[in-house]
């Protein structure tokens, strides 16, 4: 990242949060469950899946986790209800990680078997580093009762590759993607070319093993590699999904869906757009120009 970016970035925290409301409208469906649904309704009349994400991580008291909980069962009553093509991604901190496994586990286990009563799945989203193994035992004890839980894998981490071989001696389900959190060089790639070569690798060894995979990606030259693995294996359309997140690269995804291929778009809503925003804001700093520019112009006002 150059310099200048890296200025931007630290710059960030500064821009009045009215401001980034504005560019959370691209990121983020609303504050309200209300307008996730919404947004979901348009994505599958255009012919995409979704994922609703209810925003929030890090959570350090145990009442919260438990409303988090009752958010996620009123999410998937409702998706059911409007009948949308749609499932859940949740976060294993928001859920209690930081405050004990048993409790994280047990939390994700009740959506988990909300979601089966209902026919639907989960996915868990996965976060840094610190808890990538504990997160990798949740889902492994979840996956011995339940088929409709997923886990995330993320192509940037060293050991990414033994963690698959080790959960693919079993039927599983995948989302991988690069990986959002910086993380040190020890444990992590940060050659971008070697990301995206170790994001085909895994792909391969996971469709190979037969496991479903959700190929989470807006970079055009990793979508190459997927769709000539695809064809190499002879997959049928059902094996496997793309996926991107709410707002990024729309026109990726409509040539994606217009060669045949299914896409699902991750839609997060919440109260807690803020930091979610300003994560996507840091990925991608020239978008975070914008907004530093907005600073300097009359165009937005305060809602
Ligand atoms: C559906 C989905 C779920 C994800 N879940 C997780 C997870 O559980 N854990 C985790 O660590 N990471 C997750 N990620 C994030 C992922 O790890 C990457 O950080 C992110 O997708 C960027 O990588 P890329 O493959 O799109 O390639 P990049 O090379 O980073 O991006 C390709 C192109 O897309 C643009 N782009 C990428 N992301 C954005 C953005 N947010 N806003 C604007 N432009 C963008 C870039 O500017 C670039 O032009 C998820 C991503 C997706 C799509």
């Amino acid at each position: 990242m150059s310099l200048f970016n890296k200025v931007v970035i630290l710059f960030m925290p500064l821009v009045p949060k009215f401001i980034v409301r504005q560019f959370s409208k691209r990121y983020v469906a609303g504050a309200r469950l209300k307008d996730a649904v919404d947004a979901v309704k348009r994505l599958n009349k255009r012919g995409f899946m979704a994922t609703m994400d209810v925003l929030g991580e890090s959570t350090t008291e145990e009442k919260r986790t438990r409303e988090y909980v009752e958010e996620y069962l009123s999410v998937l009553q409702t998706i059911d209800q409007e009948e949308l093509d749609c499932n859940v991604s949740l976060k294993p901190t928001q859920l209690g990680l930081l405050i004990s496994a048993d409790l994280c586990y047990e939390n994700i286990k009740i959506i988990v078997e909300k979601a089966k009563a209902l026919n639907n799945f989960v996915r868990i989203d996965m976060e840094d580093s610190s808890c990538t193994s504990s997160t990798i035992d949740i889902y492994k004890k979840l996956r011995e009762q339940f088929d409709n839980v997923g886990l995330v894998l993320q192509a940037y981490l060293r050991r990414t590759i033994d963690d698959l071989l080790d959960l693919t001696t079993q039927k599983s389900n995948f989302r991988i993607c690069k990986g959002i959190y910086v993380e040190p060089r020890f444990i992590a790639y940060k050659d971008p070319h070697l990301i995206n070569e170790n994001f085909a690798y895994l792909l391969e060894t996971a469709l190979k093993r037969k496991s479903y995979v959700g190929i989470a990606t807006h970079d055009e030259k990793v979508v190459w590699h997927a769709l000539r693995i695809i064809e190499q294996l002879n997959l049928r359309k059902e094996d496997y999904e793309f996926q991107m997140l709410y707002g990024v690269d729309e026109l990726l995804g409509a040539i994606i869906v217009k060669a045949g291929h299914r896409l699902r778009i991750y839609v997060p809503y919440g109260k807690e757009w803020y930091a979610y925003v300003m994560r996507r804001l840091k990925e991608n700093p020239t978008i975070a120009m914008y907004v530093i520019k907005a600073l300097f112009t009359k165009k937005y006002k305060e809602d």
